[in-house]
C-alpha cells in the first residue's frame, strides 16, 4: 500500500476512504460482506500478472506451472467443500458464470425458464435487457401472489408449455428455500437442464446451514463474494457428463486469459469455508437475519413470504407511513438510511405497483454485520434505527439515528486486527 500511497495519492485516498466507509455505517445490502485480509492479499498478489488461458496442464502459455498449483489446490477444495464432481473457477462474475452455462448448453433463440427479476430473479436469468432476454426466448416464472413462494405449479405449468432447454433457478431477492427437488422433477419430465443460480445462498451451503443444490442440479453457478466471503468473482459446480462442456464454454467460448490473481484469492477463500468456524458463522447469518426480520416486522415492515430462511429479507412498506403522513417508498427509505449510515437498498417487491426505480420495498442482509461479529440483540437494535430512519420524514432524528449506528459499528469494528493491507496506518 505504501507503493500505492506514494505514487498515487488520489486513488490511496479513495481506498482508505472507501475502507472509513464500510467501517463507519451498517453494510446491510443482502449481496455484500467484508472478505478477510488473506483473501485480499491473494487478490493484491503478482499473480495477477500471468497469463493463463487454458486450464491447469493444459495452458495456451508457458510459464504456467506456478499458477497452476492455485487453480488446482481451489478445484480440490472447491470439490471437497461441495462434493462435486467438477469445478471451474475462471469466471469473472456471477454473470459470467451464468453465461458460460448457458453457453454450455443453449443456442441463440433456445428457450430458457427464469424467474422474473421484479419477483426476486435475475437480470441473467431472463430479463429484457439482459443477453439472456435477448439472446434467448425468455420464459418467465414468479411467486404465487398470496404465499409469496415460487409458484411451482405455474413452474410445471410453464415448463410443458414451452418445453425449455434449461430451466434456472435461484435469484437475488428470495428469502425462503428453493424446492430443489421440485425444480429437478419438472425439468426431468420435460428434459430440461437444471441450473441453479446459487450466487446468493452459496455461503450458506458451504456453512452446511441450508440443504445443497449440488446432488440435483446439472449445474450450480454462484458469486464467490457474498455470503460466502470471496474475492469477487464467479465459480461453476456441474456434473462430471457436462465438464467438458462448461469448461469450453467458460474459455475460450465466453473468457480470454483467467484472473489468476481472484483464482488464487478463491482457493484462500474455499479453505476459510473448510474451517469449523465457517459452519458457525453461516448459522449466525440466518440466526441474524432472522432476528432482525422480526425485529423489522416490529416497526410495521412486513416482511415478504412472511420471514426468511437465508441471509436476506425483502420488507414490504405499503403500510408504512412516515412523520408527515406520506407513504413511505424503497427509494425514500434508502436515501433516509444511508443519510444516518444504514446502507441497503430499494427493492421491488412481487406485484410492486411502483416502477423499480421508486419501489415499495427495502431488502436487508445479514453476512457483512454478522462477519463484524453482531447478534440477535444488534439486530433488534438495528431493526428499531431503520423504524426510525424511515419515518423521519424532516431528518429531525438522522443524528440520533447515526449515533446510533456509531455505538454498533464501534463495537463490532470492520477488519480490526489484523488490518487489510490496504488500512490506514
Ligand atoms: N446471479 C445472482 C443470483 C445474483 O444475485 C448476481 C449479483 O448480484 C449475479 C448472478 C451476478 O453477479 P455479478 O454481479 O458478479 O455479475
Amino acid at each position: 500500500f505504501d507503493a500505492l500511497a506514494d505514487f498515487d495519492p488520489e486513488i490511496s485516498g479513495v481506498v482508505l476512504d472507501e475502507l472509513d466507509r464500510l467501517r463507519g455505517g451498517l453494510q446491510l445490502i443482502a449481496s455484500e460482506n467484508f472478505t478477510s485480509p488473506a483473501v485480499l492479499a491473494a487478490l493484491g498478489s503478482t499473480l495477477s500478472n500471468k497469463y493463463a488461458e487454458g486450464y491447469p496442464g493444459r495452458r495456451y502459455y508457458g510459464g504456467c506451472e506456478v499458477v497452476d498449483r492455485a487453480e488446482e489446490i481451489g478445484i480440490a477444495r472447491g470439490k471437497e467443500l461441495f462434493g462435486a464432481e467438477h469445478v471451474n473457477l475462471q469466471p469473472h462474475s456471477g454473470a459470467s458464470a451464468n453465461l458460460a452455462a448457458y453457453g454450455a448448453f443453449l443456442q441463440p433463440g433456445d428457450t430458457l425458464l427464469g424467474m422474473a427479476l421484479p419477483h426476486g430473479g435475475h437480470l441473467t436469468h431472463g430479463t429484457k435487457v439482459s443477453f439472456s432476454g435477448k439472446w434467448f426466448n425468455a420464459v418467465q416464472y414468479g411467486v404465487d401472489e398470496t404465499t409469496e413462494h415460487i409458484d411451482y405449479d405455474q413452474v410445471r405449468d410453464l415448463a410443458r408449455e414451452h418445453r425449455p432447454k434449461l430451466i434456472v433457478a435461484g435469484g437475488s431477492a428470495i428469502p425462503r428455500l428453493i424446492d430443489f427437488a421440485a425444480f429437478r422433477e419438472i425439468a426431468d419430465e420435460v428434459g430440461a437442464i437444471f441450473m441453479v443460480d446459487a450466487a446468493h445462498f452459496i455461503g450458506l451451503v458451504a456453512g452446511k446451514a441450508i440443504p445443497s443444490p449440488v446432488p440435483y442440479a446439472d449445474v450450480v453457478t454462484f458469486t464467490t463474494h457474498k455470503v460466502l466471503r470471496g474475492p469477487r468473482g464467479g465459480a461453476i459446480v456441474c456434473k462430471a457428463e457436462h465438464a467438458k462442456a462448461i469448461d469450453k464454454s467458460a474459455f475460450p467460448m465466453m473468457q480470454g486469459g483467467p484472473l489468476m490473481h481472484a483464482i488464487a484469492a478463491k482457493a484462500v477463500n474455499l479453505k476459510e469455508c473448510l474451517q469449523p468456524e465457517y459452519q458457525t458463522y453461516a448459522r449466525q447469518v440466518i440466526t441474524n437475519a432472522q432476528a432482525l426480520t422480526e425485529g423489522l416486522a416490529a416497526e410495521g415492515l412486513r416482511p415478504v413470504a412472511g420471514g426468511t430462511d437465508t441471509h436476506l429479507a425483502l420488507l414490504d412498506l405499503r403500510q408504512v407511513t412516515d412523520t408527515a403522513g406520506e407513504l413511505v417508498t424503497g427509494k425514500v427509505a434508502e436515501a433516509r438510511c444511508d443519510a444516518a449510515g444504514i446502507v441497503l437498498n430499494k427493492n421491488a417487491i412481487p406485484f410492486d405497483p411502483q416502477p423499480a426505480s421508486v419501489a415499495s420495498g427495502v431488502r436487508v442482509g445479514s453476512p457483512s454485520v454478522t462477519t463484524q461479529g453482531m447478534v440477535e440483540s444488534d439486530m433488534k437494535s438495528i431493526a428499531s434505527l431503520i423504524g426510525t430512519a424511515i419515518r423521519d420524514a424532516d431528518g429531525s432524528r438522522t443524528a440520533d439515528v447515526a449515533a446510533g449506528v456509531r455505538e454498533l459499528v464501534g463495537a463490532h469494528p470492520a477488519y480490526p486486527h489484523p488490518a487489510p493491507p490496504n488500512a490506514h496506518p
